[in-house]
């Protein structure tokens, strides 16, 4: 139902007929026409990249006007979910332009079907930027959806990146990295997939996806070293502190994995701060409950206050690799480490280094006090036979 294959001259939808999908061509041509006594009226021929049938999504799911295949076409089904969880995103301007814009193409639409004599053939030139705004919803509907097939077809992984005990050198636990390989072979970097899940809601079942996958590596972990059981941190994405199923999902896959919930870390970043306080406030409390570890994610990059750091329940600072790679080189860097790593100590918490690419920052951050360090110097995230290699090793 992701994908919708017409043959040439196949009838799509006629007027009138109820619909609340929408369709974006991905190979072939549509023809938009109206049908009258005296025949069929074309409206438009649409191509690869066009997107069609939006408006029986956002108004009383009525089509009105009809759609044929002109030659053998794929198309990407445009679901009403997916508006909606993209108008929930938007800003209010946003919602409010793109509903004005849908009533009056419909209104224009029905007068067409009315008379005749309107010449309302919809242009199908665009201004510089409507154009890159069309570019990039296009690209960003196909990666989305692309995406949606990775995780029903396990197209993702999750590969671990060792954390190590700085005091010890051996390795405490792991991050989870998630990855995602194009047809080709080339990796996707999450950069530029992790917004594409936050804006269409998919995080929220890739968030689910990862916890399962996570969980089971942890128990597979905890067999190979059964003396010490290694962590496992994941990252939680914003979007995913309005997810009811959230807490509820990570406590089962811990008990149907029977783990000790202190073995999974969560990662947050400041940005988590700014969402319903009391929301983020409820489950973060839940959570440490439980038993899992709290880390803030990319410390000292974002806008926020120190406040926050008493006001959640924090385990843990992540000091972002920025002040890592200056290690050396500045001495404020030096200064920001120590400084960030005294005050984590004197608010109970611990800290862990990431992006160490030298023994010079390792032994640096050592020297200041930083308990765990990650990075390329140890080691990349491996798949997790790997990863259960450098835990026997
Ligand atoms: P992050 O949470 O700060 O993850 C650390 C990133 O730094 C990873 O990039 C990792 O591969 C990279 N890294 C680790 N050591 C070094 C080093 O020594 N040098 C350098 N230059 N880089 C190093 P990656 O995997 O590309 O992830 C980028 C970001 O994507 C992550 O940043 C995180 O914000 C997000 N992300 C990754 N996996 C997930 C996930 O499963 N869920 C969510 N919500 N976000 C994820
Ligand atoms: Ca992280
Ligand atoms: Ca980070
Ligand atoms: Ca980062």
């Amino acid at each position: 139902h992701d994908r919708r294959r017409l043959s040439a001259d196949e009838v799509l939808f006629r007027t009138g007929e109820s619909g609340d999908i929408a369709f974006l061509i991905e190979s072939g041509s549509v023809e938009i026409y109206l049908e009258h006594e005296d025949g069929a009226e074309s409206i438009a021929t649409l191509q690869s990249g066009d997107l069609f049938g939006e408006m029986a999504l956002a108004g009383n799911h009525t089509r009105t006007a009809c759609a044929r295949a002109v030659a053998d076409t794929e198309l990407l089904v445009v679901t009403h979910e997916l508006l909606n969880e993209q108008m929930a995103r938007a800003t209010p301007v946003l919602r409010h332009l793109l509903r004005v814009t849908l009533a009056r193409s419909r209104d224009l639409l029905h007068r067409l079907q009315q008379s005749s004599t309107v010449d309302a053939t919809p242009s199908a030139r665009y201004s510089g930027s409507e154009h890159v705004d069309r570019e990039l919803a296009v690209q960003r509907l196909r990666t989305e959806q692309a995406l949606r097939e990775a995780l029903r077809d396990d197209g993702l992984q999750l590969h671990y990146q060792p954390i190590v005990d700085l005091a010890s050198g051996t390795i405490a636990g792991f991050e989870a990295l998630i990855r995602w390989y194009d047809p080709a072979g080339r990796p996707i970097p999450p950069s530029s997939f992790i917004s594409i899940a936050e804006d269409s809601g998919l995080i929220v079942e890739i968030g689910h996806w990862i916890i399962d996958t996570a969980t089971a590596a942890l128990a597979q972990m905890g067999k190979v070293r059964s003396d010490a059981p290694p962590f496992c941190s994941i990252n939680l994405s914003p979007w995913q502190f309005d997810d009811p199923q959230l807490f509820p999902s990570i406590r089962d896959a811990l008990l149907r994995h029977a783990l000790d919930p202190r073995r999974l870390r969560l990662e947050i970043t400041e940005s988590a701060a700014f969402g319903d306080p009391d929301a983020v406030r409820r489950l973060l409390d839940q959570c440490r409950a439980l038993g899992c570890a709290l880390l803030v994610d990319d410390f000292g990059t974002g806008y926020s206050s120190l406040s926050y750091l008493h006001r959640l329940p924090i385990d843990a600072i992540k000091l972002d690799r920025s002040f890592i790679d200056d290690l050396g080189e500045s001495r404020g860097a030096a200064a920001i480490v120590r400084a960030i790593t005294g005050l984590a100590a004197d608010l109970g918490m611990y800290t862990v280094a990431e992006g160490i690419e030298t023994e010079a920052q390792s032994a640096a951050c050592a020297r200041y006090g930083v308990h765990y360090g990650q990075g390329y110097h140890f080691s990349r995230g491996v798949p997790l036979g790997e990863a259960l290699n450098l835990l026997r090793a």
